[in-house]
């Protein structure tokens, strides 16, 4: 296989974290690590990227996530172009795979999703002749979300092996918690997952986790705390038996967080619900939540993805006559 920068494999497409080899993670990281100076200089654009398309295509709302695809893409110097799904032909009834033939035709270089549905990004990613980087798909994966908190903790405590992270709150529908449990299993830390049962997977047995249905448990001497929204736009019925129910027994507050290690870091990808999964004193805490650190990293994250996804497809343009994806 082709080596790159960093000595990272030829990724065809970034789609999830399960699977990658460790060599693939930490390479990213030292990538993404590899940034960081130059987005914290004055001068932040590099011209890698010069010529390219970077086509963001999000069918769900996102703030953190497209907002800093956008930045690293531009400080590449690559061309942007944000589709917004709510006022594209998708509204009119296209399908994806439609949708997939009329992008392959402007030739773009990668394309960055986001979709409702489980698995729409990788059918997608089938049919595209460029790079596709999953940017959430459903309950699935986010991978760059694990990746940006993976090189927030490795910055904030030197490796990932050996540590101990509670991801809790709404597992059942988190795509933030499955690639953090695919990159942390990947890369040797231990993971618990803490939330209320009817929150948690029926395949979490299978997830190599400890499973915790208390905060008193589930944060005792873990070195990381990760926190999780209510992911109510995926709930159909009711998971929970109040919001003033659920803070009091999954909420993080400063009680809780007493019997996690004193130097415990405290994240959350964002957006947070303030009062609901995590309570504001601990969420400003400078001494310990790294929430804005994360936000930083990613963009970080998303330029090495971009960088080491560039340039592996080649993009020849779509049999027009017969309609077919080459
Ligand atoms: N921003 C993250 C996601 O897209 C987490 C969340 O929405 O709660 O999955």
């Amino acid at each position: 296989m082709t080596k790159k920068r960093n000595g990272l494999p030829r990724l065809p497409h970034l789609l999830g974290i399960e699977g990658l080899a460790p060599d693939t993670v930490s390479g990213l990281l030292d990538l993404s690590e590899s940034y960081i100076g130059q987005n914290r200089s004055l001068d932040k654009r590099r011209d890698l990227l010069t010529g390219r398309t970077v086509i963001n295509l999000f069918f769900e709302n996102s703030t953190r996530t497209r907002t800093s695809f956008e930045v690293a893409a531009k400080r590449l110097g690559a061309d942007v172009i944000n589709m917004e799904v709510a006022s594209s032909s998708v509204r009119k009834g296209e399908t994806l795979l439609d949708t997939a033939m009329t992008l392959n035709a402007m030739l773009p270089d990668t394309l960055v999703v986001r979709h409702h549905e489980s698995g729409a990004v990788n059918l997608l990613a089938q049919k595209m002749k460029c790079a596709v980087i999953n940017a959430g798909d459903g309950q699935h994966e986010h991978p760059t979300q694990a990746l940006l908190d993976a090189l927030t903790i490795r910055r904030r405590r030197g490796k990932l092996e050996g540590l101990l992270v509670a991801i809790c709150g709404d597992i059942l529908h988190s795509r933030v918690a499955r690639s953090n449990i695919h990159l942390l299993n990947i890369m040797g830390a231990r993971v618990r997952v803490v939330g209320p049962p009817t929150l948690m997977p029926t395949d979490v047995d299978r997830m190599g986790v400890e499973v915790h249905f208390n905060m008193r448990t589930g944060l005792k001497d873990v070195d990381i705390v990760m926190m999780l929204r209510l992911q109510t736009e995926r709930m159909q019925g009711t998971y929970v038996p109040s919001i003033s129910e659920y803070f009091r027994f999954f909420g993080l507050d400063q009680e809780k967080l007493k019997v996690a290690k004193p130097d415990a870091l405290i994240m959350h990808p964002g957006p947070m619900n303030r009062g609901v999964e995590i309570d504001s004193e601990v969420a400003d805490d400078l001494d310990r939540s790294v929430i804005h650190e994360q936000v930083e990293m990613g963009v970080a994250v998303r330029m090495a993805c971009l960088e080491a996804l560039i340039g592996t497809r080649r993009n020849a343009p779509p049999d027009l006559t017969t309609g077919a994806l080459l």
